[in-house]
């Protein structure tokens, strides 16, 4: 028998082994790579195949077998999701901290924005779009017909009036060119109404012209002319083509989001109708369609046949709805203070208003601020708009001298009584809430002031006399929420004092705007303490800022992270907030966002008339 050499190879051990039935183990790496060759054998593949996966970037183990000499290189197989991301994120070009807040405000606005369009069921339904604005037989005469662009150019800056649109029609510069009926001319100068305002100057024409329009300008611009003459126009000349038989009409409808701007408007309009049919023209009626008032006179009004209607969403669509009145003939439509009705959650009795319309009709957005929301809520009902804009959106009436003084909370009812004797009457004193308001008109009263006082609280009929004492004269104080703020116009208010600062910077730049209107100036005292928020304070900072007025230490020593990013423009290409137009926070840290977010989540619009001293329209 052969004996072991110990200097053989190892393969002859094998053999002896082998005989031995001794089966060499293959390890598991091996036997796995072995497989693998087998299975690519069978599908005819070559072993030899590069693979494209990086093993760099790979997080694959077979990625490093290729290198190994007793492991068959893979198939090429697809680069998994990760890699093509990673790959993708190294190819996109860098983009700076800038351009992503940007990116990501356009983002947020573009989820903000309403899908649901401002159009009637019925339009919806047939598929109709309008796509040239209703003709009128208006025409400015030859002259202006013939400005060159270039010319009119010249007078929109000369008037700080910026337009955005198509063919935009040339501005006027008197009301005479305007070509107004002679009483309409003799009654605006009675009124002491001699000059256009710049929105006058490119609004009126605008309109005029049949053109959709988009307005913005700070209250006390002389707005509500701008859509109330054209609308007078429309129903003269309607009601000459074909008189309005009983129960019909209106041909031209205002909305408004309170039932005291309704009212301010509807005597507007009064105003100038009567000295039309006392010349002859034909007789045209109003009708101010509020909630707070009995519907039997209101019925009244409708059942003669209506002209013109001034009316509050509520019991708008209260009476379209019980078919009391229709907009069949209705072609002229207002959306006045348009961002206070979006912001009260009136969008939906609106769309339901635009329902009712069975023909294309002009239509007008009139605003003081114009936050992208709006604008787009606007798009789907304009027809090539023109947007005219004499200030920009949000920013405060440059004729006001704003005064903010740091004042304890405890010791603000007291110093309220100094701050009054700054100018003589009338004053108007706003606060946020209604004990407040409340709590003030019964100090003042108690020290002899002629103060009334006026919030969401009160029944109508409180409510009006308050607006009417303090407007002819009789009262010397008024104290009211917001409610009273919106739109108002009470002449030659010398001061307003702001007992509190409103949350939102709209709401401070509509309280604002009750004085210095008209070219007249005007006082505005601020009281601020630690209850407000950084944002708020920062807000104010910057609209003082931007105004040139005097910026008070204890704002001057805010930590101002806006100072970094204030060159930055928004997604709507101005400073700061693209929701509410606030100089000093950006869209993310947005007050008002914050608060129509928990609006939304609490689902009710109740919750805001209670607070904010509105109440349902009906
Ligand atoms: P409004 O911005 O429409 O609320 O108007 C504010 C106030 O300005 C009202 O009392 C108007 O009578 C007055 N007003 C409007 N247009 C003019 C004008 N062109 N010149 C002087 N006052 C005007």
């Amino acid at each position: 028998m052969e004996t072991l050499n110990p200097s053989k190879p190892s393969n002859t051990a094998i053999e002896v082994e082998d005989d031995d039935g001794y089966v060499e183990y293959v390890p598991v790496k091996k036997r796995r790579a072995m497989e693998v060759q087998k299975i690519l054998h069978r599908k005819g593949l070559k072993s030899s195949n590069p693979t494209s996966v990086d093993p760099t970037t790979s997080s694959d183990p077979t990625a490093d077998l290729s290198s190994d000499p007793d492991h068959p290189k893979l198939p090429e197989s697809k680069p998994s999701l990760l890699i093509k991301a990673s790959q993708l994120k190294r190819d996109l070009p860098e983009i700076t901290p800038t351009e992503q807040l940007v990116q990501q405000e356009i983002e947020m606005i573009e989820h903000l924005s309403d899908r649901k369009t401002l159009m009637s069921v019925r339009e919806l339904a047939k598929g109709i779009t309008y796509t040239e604005p209703l003709a009128t037989g208006w025409k400015p005469p030859s002259a202006i017909r013939h400005m060159s662009p270039k010319e009119a150019d010249t007078v929109r800056r000369q008037w700080h009036i910026l337009v955005e649109g198509d063919d935009v029609p040339p501005p006027i510069k008197n009301f005479k060119d305007m070509r107004l009926p002679e009483p309409i001319l003799k009654k605006l100068k009675e009124k002491g109404i001699v000059q256009p305002t710049p929105i006058q100057v490119q609004g009126l024409p605008v309109i005029l012209s049949g053109r959709d329009m988009i307005g913005i300008a700070f209250t006390g611009s002389g707005k509500t002319l701008v859509f109330v003459l054209p609308l007078i126009m429309v129903a003269l000349q309607e009601e000459v083509m074909m008189p309005i038989m009983p129960g019909e009409g209106p041909f031209g409808l205002v909305v408004c989001p309170s039932r005291e701007l309704a009212r301010q408007t509807y005597e507007v309009v009064e105003q100038f109708l009567v000295p039309l049919k006392e010349n002859g023209y034909p007789e045209l009626r109003p009708l101010l369609c509020i909630g707070g008032v009995d519907m039997r006179s209101q019925l009244e009004v409708v059942k003669k046949g209506v002209h013109i209607v001034v009316a509050t969403p509520g019991r708008l669509k209260d009476l379209l709805a019980k078919k009391k009145m229709s907009l069949d003939n209705c072609r002229y439509l207002t959306l006045d203070e348009a961002d206070r009705l979006v912001d009260l959650g009136f969008e939906d009795d609106i769309r339901e208003v635009f329902d009712h319309f069975k023909a294309q009709r002009q239509t007008l957005l009139f605003s003081a601020t114009m936050p992208k929301k709006i604008q787009n809520f606007a798009r789907s009902a304009l027809v090539k708009p023109v947007t005219v804009n004499v200030g920009r959106a949000g920013a405060a009436n440059l004729d006001v001298i704003q005064e903010v003084e740091y004042v304890k909370q405890e010791a603000k009812i007291v110093y309220l009584l100094e701050c009054l004797q700054k100018t003589p009457p009338p004053v108007l004193i706003f606060c946020e809430n209604k004990a407040d308001v409340d709590d003030i008109h019964e100090y003042l009263l108690l020290k002899g002031v002629e103060a009334v006082a006026i919030h969401g609280g009160k029944d109508q009929e409180e409510r009006e006399y308050a607006i009417s004492s303090f407007k002819a004269g009789k009262k010397d104080v008024l104290v009211a929420t917001d409610v009273a703020s919106k739109g108002l116009d009470f002449p030659d208010i010398q001061h307003v004092i702001n007992y509190d600062m409103p949350a939102e910077i709209e709401n401070y730049v509509h309280r604002i705007g009750r004085t210095g209107r008209c070219g007249k100036t005007g006082i505005a005292t601020t009281f601020i303490n630690k209850n407000q928020s950084e944002t708020t304070l920062l807000d104010l900072k910057h609209l003082l800022q931007e105004a040139k007025q005097r910026i008070p230490p204890v704002l001057g020593e805010l930590n101002d992270p806006m100072e970094d990013v204030d060159a930055i423009t928004n997604a709507s290409g101005v400073k700061g907030c693209a929701y509410c137009g606030g100089l000093g926070h950006r869209i993310r840290d947005c007050p008002k966002l914050e608060h129509q977010k928990s609006l939304a989540i609490a689902g009710s619009r109740r919750d805001y008339f209670g607070s904010g001293g509105y109440r349902g329209e009906i």
